[in-house]
């Protein structure tokens, strides 16, 4: 088995260290990737802290990936050595049901995540981003547009296309006026997707220290939910509201945000059960929705759209030896806007 340097936890809340780990040998229909760089999202954190419960150890984080192929396997027909590639927050799934056929695999309980769960064998542990190379079905490997550099693309693997499935599936474009909540790694990639295609976009920010960065990228309009007028000003405003928080919230205040059969989506998990008023979702017909990641298919049609548009993360470079301390930063939201690591840092 090649063994592959890599950045682990070995517990909830320690710090990640320099470690090895061992990727199998590829199989027909495998590509082998030298990563070159991996975005550094929230989930990262969450997972590592074991804030969500479910999380397994060693872990290996990172589902933002982007890198080089360097080999491939004896049946891989999409790619060849030297390709740009990405991969995401699944590397397999159940492909024995329909769903498969309808692209929704990423919703399906046989998904096998980049990290933090086991392979289909049901023993060997998935290893993300941190570290030196992976190996990945053709199938779950995307390609990277060329006129995207290798290091801001790889947060749309996860953030961008976290982002561009609910503006797609709520139809976002021109004529609708979309809110953002959150100015931050998913955010500010969804500001300019949602710019892009042709909505009007509008940031709800905690306050307006990045109102500036907000509206370079393409927002019309920004407002601090800090100030209680905003509340007021806005409401019945927005056709889509996408939620990227994951801190506890007055939901109620941000469903009256929506015009008539407007949907306001979940993106982040706060810790506590969401309180919602039934008269706020009755009274103008309005959505509470989810809404995660999206299907290979849609990640690759995110990508070709990002690279027609040339959207990529605006990205603050690390070496890996910094990810203990940009954990804490993100923690703090002391980032603008995604922390990516330079996985030539490895080697030093
Ligand atoms: P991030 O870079 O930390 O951004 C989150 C933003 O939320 C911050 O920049 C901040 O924006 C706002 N915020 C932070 N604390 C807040 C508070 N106490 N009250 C109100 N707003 C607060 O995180 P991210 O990587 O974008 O991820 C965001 C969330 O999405 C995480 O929970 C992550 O786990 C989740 N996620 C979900 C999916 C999915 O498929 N559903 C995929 C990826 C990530 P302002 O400073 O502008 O207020
Ligand atoms: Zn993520």
């Amino acid at each position: 088995m090649p063994i592959t340097k890599a950045y682990s936890a070995s517990a909830a809340c320690s710090p990640l260290v320099l470690s090895t780990i061992e990727r199998r040998l590829p199989h027909e229909d495998d590509i082998v990737i030298s990563i070159k760089y991996c975005g550094v999202c929230h989930s990262d954190v969450f997972m590592v802290s074991d804030a969500w419960g479910f999380s397994m150890f060693p872990m290996v984080p990172g589902h933002e990936i982007a890198g080089i192929v360097t080999a491939v396997g004896s049946k891989v027909s999409k790619y060849k050595i030297g390709d740009r590639v990405g991969v995401g927050c699944f590397v397999d799934s159940c492909t024995s049901c329909a769903t498969r056929n309808v692209d929704l695999e990423h919703l399906m309980p046989g998904l096998i995540q980049t990290y933090n769960c086991f392979e289909a064998d049901g023993k060997t542990m998935t290893y993300g981003g941190y570290s030196d190379s992976i190996v990945v079905k053709e199938g779950y490997v995307l390609s990277i547009p060329d006129n995207l550099a290798l290091d801001a693309a790889a947060p749309l693997l996860c953030a961008g296309i976290t982002m561009y499935s609910p503006l797609r599936r709520f139809e976002a474009g021109p004529g609708k006026n979309v809110a953002i909540v959150g100015m931050g790694g998913l955010g500010h990639v969804g500001v300019k997707i949602a710019r892009a295609m042709g909505a009007t976009v509008t940031v709800l920010s905690q306050s307006l220290s990045k109102m500036d960065d907000g509206l370079r990228l393409g927002a019309e309009r920004y407002y601090a939910t800090s100030d209680t007028n905003t509340f007021a000003l806005l409401a019945g405003s927005f056709d889509l509201i996408i939620c990227t928080v994951s801190a506890d919230m007055d939901w109620n205040a941000y469903l009256n945000l929506l015009k008539i059969d407007g949907a306001l989506v979940i993106l982040g998990i706060p810790e506590k059960a969401i309180p919602v008023n039934a008269l706020s979702l009755i009274v103008g017909r309005r959505s509470l929705v989810g809404s995660l990641i999206g299907s290979i298919k849609e990640t690759q049609e995110m990508l070709h759209f990002c690279g027609e548009h040339n959207i990529v993360a605006n990205i603050e470079t690390i070496d890996i030896q910094d990810i203990n301390q940009a954990f804490e930063r993100l923690e703090k939201g002391d980032v603008r806007y995604r922390f990516v690591i330079d996985m030539a840092s490895l080697a030093a």
